[in-house]
């Protein structure tokens, strides 16, 4: 998980945690798991820009105002008590706020074939990331499936043609969800296939030879067979990465953290969320820094004993006065119900 927890506090530097590097290749210098490869719609970039390059950039940028990075798992974290508590292997941090920016991870299908080795071909032929595993070279010179019909299966299908002899997109519709951008690259893409209609059943190989075929059903005819190829990709969407965070900070229903829209407060004053953790519509690169700037000046108001609008829509000081939603009342700490007078 990229976790990305941010701290900041008016005035201080803000301290930025992140999960450690799996491998060398998939990362930063800093260590962010990177799977983004062209980036073609973030402002400033006339010519798109490589999601790794726009990464490094950032933090660059942060860095030169003072950001602390800390690359280390989070195990728990204790958001009830103030100040909050993070707790790493080796590190307790406690912060008087806290901007959640821990991202979503790739779906998988839930076939068989599909789990890791050696319960499946997962990291034997099946992956859920081309910009971390399509370089290799099980996959070179192969056919390769990519499951999906959004711009991650989009964006994997075009990087895997780098590498592959074909690529094969399987869609269970005979329509793209991807953006024009994107569908329209892979479709101008000669190795690129698209096979309409169809859902994967099951992925089938060896312990010695990995994926040979995935066993696909066609939607319409309800022709069942076995498609050869020696890789699949699955690339049908993200989900939140908030397990940390179960049972301590409202959710909805699929586990994305609630925030009002107007501002990124949670239902805990001072906890504020952004990015993808908060976001199942936009989830784009450009939203998220908004909201990630939104998040910044939240935190910082709330330091500096400004009200933030929480999802319930009233408002909540750092010292714990409420507005009412109508903005009528201030009821103070200690109870005290004050009248707004226009
Ligand atoms: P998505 O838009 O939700 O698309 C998921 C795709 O997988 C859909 O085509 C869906 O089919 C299919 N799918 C889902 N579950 C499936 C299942 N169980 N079996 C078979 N197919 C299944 O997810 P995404 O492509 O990851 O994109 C998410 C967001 O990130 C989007 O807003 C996208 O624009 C953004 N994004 C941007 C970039 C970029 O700009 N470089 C790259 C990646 C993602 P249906 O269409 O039938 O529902």
């Amino acid at each position: 998980m990229t976790a990305a927890i941010y701290t900041a506090r008016a005035n201080l530097n803000p301290l930025l945690i992140d999960a450690p590097a799996d491998t060398e290749k998939q990362t930063t210098p800093g260590g962010q798991l990177m799977i983004t490869t062209d980036v073609e719609n973030y402002p400033g970039f006339a010519n798109g820009i490589e999601g790794p390059e726009l990464m490094m950039e950032f933090r660059k940028q942060a860095e030169r105002f003072g950001t602390e990075f800390l690359e280390e798992w989070i195990n728990w974290v204790d958001l009830q008590e103030r100040p909050f508590t993070l707790q790493t292997d080796n590190k307790i941090i406690k912060a008087e706020t806290l901007i959640i920016a821990s991202g979503a991870s790739a779906k998988w299908l839930g076939i068989p074939g599909e789990a890791k080795t050696p319960n499946g071909f997962g990291g034997n032929g099946v992956s859920a990331c081309a910009t971390c595993d399509g370089p290799l070279p099980a996959f070179r010179n192969k056919r390769l499936v990519v499951v999906g019909g959004g711009d991650t299966a989009m964006e994997e299908a075009t990087f895997l043609t780098r590498y592959a002899s074909h690529v094969y997109v399987v869609h269970r519709r005979d329509k793209l969800r991807a953006s024009k951008i994107m569908q329209d690259k892979a479709l101008a893409n000669e190795k690129i296939e698209f096979l309409w209609n169809t859902q994967p059943l099951e992925i089938v190989g060896t312990a010695d030879q990995g994926v040979t075929g995935i066993r696909l059903r066609n939607l319409v005819s309800g022709e069942n067979k076995i498609f050869d190829c020696e890789g699949v990709f699955i690339a049908i969407g993200h989900r939140p990465n908030t397990d940390l965070f179960k049972g301590q900070i409202e959710m909805d229903a699929v586990g994305y953290i609630k925030t009002n829209g107007h501002s990124t407060g949670t239902n805990i004053p001072g906890v504020f969320a952004c990015g993808d953790v908060q976001d199942s519509v936009y989830r784009q690169a450009v939203t998220a820094a908004g909201t990630g700037c939104m998040s910044a000046i939240d935190a910082e108001r709330y330091l500096d004993h400004l009200p933030v609008e929480m999802p319930s829509g009233e408002e909540i000081t750092i010292e714990g006065e409420h507005i009412t939603p109508d903005r009528k009342l201030i009821i103070t700490a200690s109870g005290e119900v004050i009248s707004i007078k226009p």
